[in-house]
């Protein structure tokens, strides 16, 4: 499979642009030992499939770049907690995925180094920040593949190329390891071909880490036990304010078709109104940004990293380094973060913008009481064409405003391939309370069953 995997990797990264990195050597070293655990019947249902990780992971002594000029050179002396947890369960690493830099960005546009194309039409985007993942595994490159997702950079991208892309609630998955955006809005999760998959690969990473302080204690379930084929009974909402203006009729036809389906199959299915929503957008531009701004105040060319060293002084060396290191995404994200945690208007955004968050959450636990899931699409649009959205910030920040919420909300959710609109992909979200993954996988998996849309593949020419 590792062979297969990297043969296809040759034929077709030329024209997708996925891989950063591929680590072959390592790859057939792991497939290698797989097939030893495999004879002597130690293998775990993971052992040995080849998996692609997000470029801002730390694997042991592999470049962990970001996309990023600045991390280039990069080589993490240790792994992250979720790279662990899959070595253990015989993860065969095929490589490194590309992304915006530093997980800031919906396109895979704003990588230092290179677009990721999408497979299902090589002239769009595969959305962002997980785009190098979420092609990948849609082009069989790799089987799977973890995500970080900050503001909706694992479900946008599993969205627009049509595969299976899971955010844990806020503290499920750990995230030592993971480079920092924006802390108390990260996550890893799994992006899949099919939810199986996708419960799979959360149970070997879910679960409690002392080394990261802000992991969950609650204890693991087997994901795969609540793939039962039954939402019988099921209260689904719908939330009105995720049908935004300006969102692509045949998007919301498709995922009003993809709800009929879940009622067909018994689900109870309500509208429901979620009125902080509009805010949403407003305050993860405040949040993330002064978090992100506080994170990357550590690359600073003198710890690790790139580094400037012809300037007169230690100053003029640490701004060169932020200057070449960083791109333009990067820097109007710490710009607009270090501006709303500045003296005197750090009440009157970041204050502001916390307690906002507030209410927002606080919806969600009120829609939770009445609801055991809420359906959304994952995007506004289908995959839009490479170029088209790099010069309009706004409009490129405006493609989260259905994924956005649910970081804030801290609540997991999921975007499994919920049909096409002329000929692309279109993503739907299914949303649940904290730690109420089984919930969301189980109605995913339902969906998914009843329908053909997981299966399709891109035809790359
Ligand atoms: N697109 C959003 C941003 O640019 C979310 C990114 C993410 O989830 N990492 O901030």
């Amino acid at each position: 499979m590792t062979e297969a995997c990297l043969e296809r990797v040759r034929q077709i990264e030329p024209k997708l642009g996925a891989f950063v990195r591929v680590t072959d050597e390592l790859a057939l070293k792991q497939a290698q030992k797989a097939d030893g655990l495999l004879s002597e019947g130690k293998a775990s249902l993971l052992t040995g499939i080849p998996a692609l990780i997000k470029d801002n992971m730390c694997i042991q002594d592999i470049p962990t770049t970001c996309s990023s000029r600045m991390l280039e050179n990069f080589v993490p002396p240790y792994n992250a907690t979720v790279i662990e947890k899959l070595n253990d369960r015989g993860m065969v690493t095929i490589g490194k995925a590309n992304m915006d830099e530093f997980a800031m960005g919906s396109s895979t546009e704003n990588s230092a180094l290179f677009v990721t194309h999408n497979p299902w039409d090589l002239s769009r985007v595969p959305g962002g920040s997980s785009g190098g993942s979420a092609a990948a595994v849609a082009a069989d490159e790799a089987i799977y593949a973890l995500g970080s997702d900050t503001g909706g950079s694992i479900r946008q991208p599993a969205g627009f190329c049509s595969v299976s892309g899971l955010k844990p609630t806020y503290g499920r998955v750990s995230r030592y390891g993971l480079v920092a955006f924006a802390s108390s809005l990260d996550q890893i999760g799994p992006l899949t071909k099919d939810v199986t998959d996708c419960a799979l690969v959360m149970n070997a990473i879910a679960g409690y880490d002392s080394r990261d302080s802000t992991s969950a204690g609650q204890p693991v379930p087997d994901y795969t036990k609540c793939l039962t084929g039954d939402i019988k009974g099921l209260r689904i909402g719908i939330p009105r304010e995720y049908f935004v203006e300006g969102m692509q009729a045949d998007v919301a036809t498709a995922i009003r078709v993809a709800i009929s389906k879940l009622e067909e199959l018994g689900a109870q299915v309500d509208e429901v109104s979620l009125p902080s929503t509009e805010y949403a957008l407003a305050v993860y531009y405040i949040i993330a940004p002064s978090e992100a701004s506080a994170n990357l105040a550590r690359y600073d060319g003198v710890k690790y990293g790139f580094s400037y060293q012809e300037g007169q002084n230690m100053w003029e060396n640490m701004e060169k380094t932020r200057q070449h290191g960083f791109g333009p995404e990067v820097k109007r994200r710490i710009m607009l973060g270090t501006y709303a945690l500045s003296a005197g208007y750090y009440d009157a955004y970041y204050v502001k913008a916390q307690k906002v968050r507030t209410l927002i959450r606080r919806e969600f636990d009120e829609v939770f009481e009445k609801f055991d899931a809420l359906v959304t699409p994952t995007s506004p649009s289908v995959p839009f064409k490479i170029g088209e959205k790099t010069n309009d910030p706004l409009q490129m920040y405006l493609s989260d405003v259905c994924t956005l919420p649910i970081n804030i909300a801290g609540v997991p959710a999921i975007s499994i391939p919920g049909g096409f609109a002329g000929g692309l992909p279109v993503g739907m979200q299914i949303i649940a309370k904290p730690f109420a993954e089984e919930t969301i996988l189980k109605i995913a998996h339902v969906f998914q069953e009843a329908t053909e849309w997981h299966k399709m593949r891109p035809e790359i020419q």
